[in-house]
């Protein structure tokens, strides 16, 4: 099924996650990088207004500060951000210069978003720079933020996932597509149960939709599909069309774009 979707894409967010960032050691995964820096610049250049959510400040400060394993104090973790956060600007600064593209570099926590003066601000800083044609990379300020902490196993500072529906609402995006390291939302957990089946389109999140969805993502990242069904919430109160799709395979945005059946599509009135 390919939806009908190609005139009213114009605005994309893309949002990566630190398992598609990095590999297994902790270590960039240029490979990924590189692919989303030509694709994003291609999509742009085909006309596409682009803005990338990207994760991987902590595990790349942890990989980069040579830590043992991804910190569990809060002012380490907040450390290892602020290295990572560097190191993995200067990579995409790099490959998207490779296509002559510029980025920026936005920052911001919940509060910034919550207050109105703030997030105008941040609304008309966005729509300045995708007016001229960069291309603006976007993470919480992980080094100043703890007002999402939570004290649970894998997440401590806030979900990226969320941030990036917060983001495709603030810059009135038409679609965000988170990149996971699973195809989509399946109706049960494809690592235990190999029999699960994938959902392609959701309208609404509804309480069984949650139970299903379980919880905690990897070690190397924050999110697991509660997350991703939060940001999808507010899409689809926003009229946003998001989706969910496997980060392995970039070039698949393409299709994405196009409306094309790939992942897990949410879209309310269909
Ligand atoms: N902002 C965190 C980071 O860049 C990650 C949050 C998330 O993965 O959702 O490391």
């Amino acid at each position: 099924m390919v939806l009908d979707t190609q005139q009213k894409v114009r605005r994309l967010v893309v949002k990566v996650g630190t398992s598609t960032l990095t590999r297994e050691t902790g270590s960039l995964n240029l490979l990924n990088m590189e692919r989303l820096a030509r694709v994003l610049s291609d999509l742009e250049g085909m006309g596409y207004q682009v803005v990338l959510v990207s994760s991987g400040a902590i595990g790349i400060g942890t990989k980069k500060l040579r830590l043992m394993e991804r910190p569990t104090e809060l002012k380490m973790k907040q450390a290892a951000a602020a290295v990572g956060q560097c190191m993995m600007m200067h990579v995409y600064d790099k490959f998207f210069a490779e296509y002559n593209r510029t980025v920026a570099q936005i920052l911001l926590t919940g509060e910034d978003v919550d207050a109105p003066v703030r997030s105008e601000h941040l609304h008309n800083t966005f729509e300045s720079l995708l007016e001229l044609g960069v291309i603006p990379i976007v993470n919480e300020n992980d080094s100043v933020s703890s007002a999402e902490i939570e004290t649970g196993q894998c997440k401590v500072l806030g979900d990226n996932d969320t941030l990036s529906a917060i983001v495709a609402r603030l810059c009135d995006a038409d679609l965000l597509v988170l990149l996971s390291d699973i195809d989509g939302l399946y109706d049960a957990d494809p690592r235990t149960h190999p029999e699960a089946r994938l959902i392609h389109h959701v309208e609404e999140i509804t309480p069984q939709l949650r139970a299903m969805a379980g919880g905690a993502g990897t070690w190397r990242g924050t999110g697991g599909m509660a997350t991703k069904l939060n940001a999808a919430q507010l899409c689809l109160e926003a009229g946003i069309d998001m989706v969910i799709a496997n980060g392995s395979r970039i070039e698949a945005l393409y299709e994405i774009v196009n409306g094309a059946d790939i992942g897990t599509r949410f879209s309310g009135g269909r």
